[in-house]
């Protein structure tokens, strides 16, 4: 290996020994170059097929007032994420864990716990977005290719090149049943929580909702947190102060999509 290949980093490296099948993807707004070994199409299929074990095990809220604040956010943060092709859905479950989710292909459930530490419908739409910026950036998809490269090694890596046979797909389907609750359970990385917390405030702002609710959202779990009652949603969004450091850098540009937005709300309906 010549020395200019050695400085390249190791992902650029994978990414063009992969490129001439479908081994990179770039995320939209932020640029970063991805390992992606599925399409998504699969991403979408696997989607639907951990909704519908989601839907399944749970029981959806009937509670009034927070099925109509996610039908009032949800199709509007859907709509500024520009993605017509999702089947997208909400729906609000019944549990008590503060957490929330969007599966690849456009899947959210929001749980009822996590209405009480949402002030407003902005807010809300704060970690809406949050979640919807998972599913368009790919993480899930990624996060599979990964798994797929850490523990198939080679081996995965010579299928995928050799075409989509049928143990890629198999490789896939069992990396998603850790992956349907991948989706839920395991942690993001913080690269990932940067982009979607970036993503997030772009789409809550284009949706007119008021970006400055997305520091005070995450703000209060940043306290809550510090207080010790750590719940789902930290070990699977993890926080810090790094984190709401980088929300607050990016409010200036979100504030600017904020303010052409539109159909501006600002904070939207109070919550409480
Ligand atoms: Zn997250």
């Amino acid at each position: 290996m010549n020395s200019k290949l050695m400085k390249l980093p190791l992902l650029t490296l994978l990414c063009l020994s992969l490129l001439y099948v479908t081994g990179c993807e770039t995320v939209p707004y932020t640029g970063r170059s991805q390992l992606m070994l599925t399409s998504p199409q699969q991403e979408a299929q696997l989607g639907e097929q951990a909704w519908n074990e989601v839907l399944a095990k749970s029981k959806v809220s009937n509670n009034q007032k927070y099925n109509a604040a996610l039908q009032r956010i949800g199709p509007s943060i859907a709509k500024a994420a520009n993605k017509p092709d999702y089947k997208w859905e909400f729906k609000v479950l019944e549990n008590a864990e503060p957490n929330a989710f969007c599966l690849p292909g456009g899947k959210v459930a929001v749980n009822t716990g996590l209405f009480q530490y949402a002030s407003n419908d902005a807010e809300l739409a704060a970690v809406v977005g949050h979640e919807v910026a998972h599913a368009i950036a790919r993480h899930g998809g990624e996060r599979i290719s990964q798994g797929m490269v850490q523990e198939a090694g080679a081996q995965a890596i010579s299928v995928a090149l050799n075409g989509k046979s049928a143990g890629t797909v198999e490789g896939i389907m069992v990396g998603y049943a850790v992956g349907s609750n991948l989706a839920v359970v395991l942690p993001y990385s913080r690269t990932h929580e940067y982009e979607a917390d970036k993503m997030g405030m772009i789409f809550m702002s284009k949706a007119g909702y008021n970006p400055n609710a997305a520091i005070s959202f995450w703000q209060k779990f940043k306290q809550l947190s510090d207080t010790g009652r750590i719940g789902e949603i930290f070990s699977t969004h993890p926080m810090s102060d790094k984190r709401l450091e980088e929300l607050r850098a990016y409010l200036p540009t979100a504030q600017d999509m904020y303010n052409t937005a539109p159909n501006k709300k600002n904070f939207g309906e109070s919550l409480k």
